[in-house]
């Protein structure tokens, strides 16, 4: 940042007294402007039909990743709950109308300052449709899902996680909760690294 939100004068890197990091700190007014990580939300929303389970995904419409598929989710907004931002996201980003389940994932990025958490989710009906975030949505089975053009890491991780805990149920166990760290960017194709 470089001017401050409250007065417009430019800001400078400082340590406020009794604080240990760098904050944004206004010349004019003294405002200190704290940065921290933003939670991205969304859903596993998946359709039972004829026997086979399917997950729908969002092909991004927008940058990053253009083009490229993930689980519907966005950034959450002030005076919602988490569970309000992954419907509100499914809906928005899918068209979708899902009855959420309990929180499967929390994936820390630390390296991009976001924290990511997706829910289980059933698909209502099929009525769904892409909205403006999105070029296409489509239902996958495990073994249609497009894992090379996967948009980002948490998606991985998240449909992994969740196939994996389908081999356990047919084992007689049940969904998990799972907690992650992303510690650095995977090789993707199209992505640096
Ligand atoms: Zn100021």
């Amino acid at each position: 940042m470089k001017f401050c939100s409250e007065c417009a004068h430019p800001v400078a890197l400082a340590i406020p007294e009794g604080d240990n990091r760098p904050r944004y700190v206004c010349t004019h007014c003294d405002a200190i402007h704290y940065q921290n990580p933003k939670l991205v939300v969304g859903s596993i929303p998946v359709w039972e039909g004829d026997g086979e389970l399917k997950v729908l995904l969002c092909k991004r419409a927008i940058e990053p990743r253009y083009g490229y598929w993930t689980l519907p989710a966005g950034f959450m907004e002030n005076a919602e709950t988490t569970a309000e931002a992954a419907v509100r996201e499914t809906e928005e980003e899918a068209g979708a109308h899902i009855e959420l389940g309990q929180l499967f994932t929390l994936l820390n990025v630390a390296h991009v300052h976001q924290v990511h958490l997706f829910y289980l989710a059933r698909l209502r009906d099929l009525e769904f449709a892409p909205g403006i975030e999105s070029l296409e949505v489509q239902l996958f089975s495990e073994r249609e899902i497009p894992w090379d053009e996967l948009a980002f890491p948490t998606i991985r991780t998240t449909l992994e996680l969740f196939f994996a805990d389908r081999v356990k149920m047919r084992e007689g166990g049940s969904y998990g909760f799972h907690s992650h760290d992303i510690v650095r960017p995977m090789r993707m194709a199209g992505a640096p690294g």
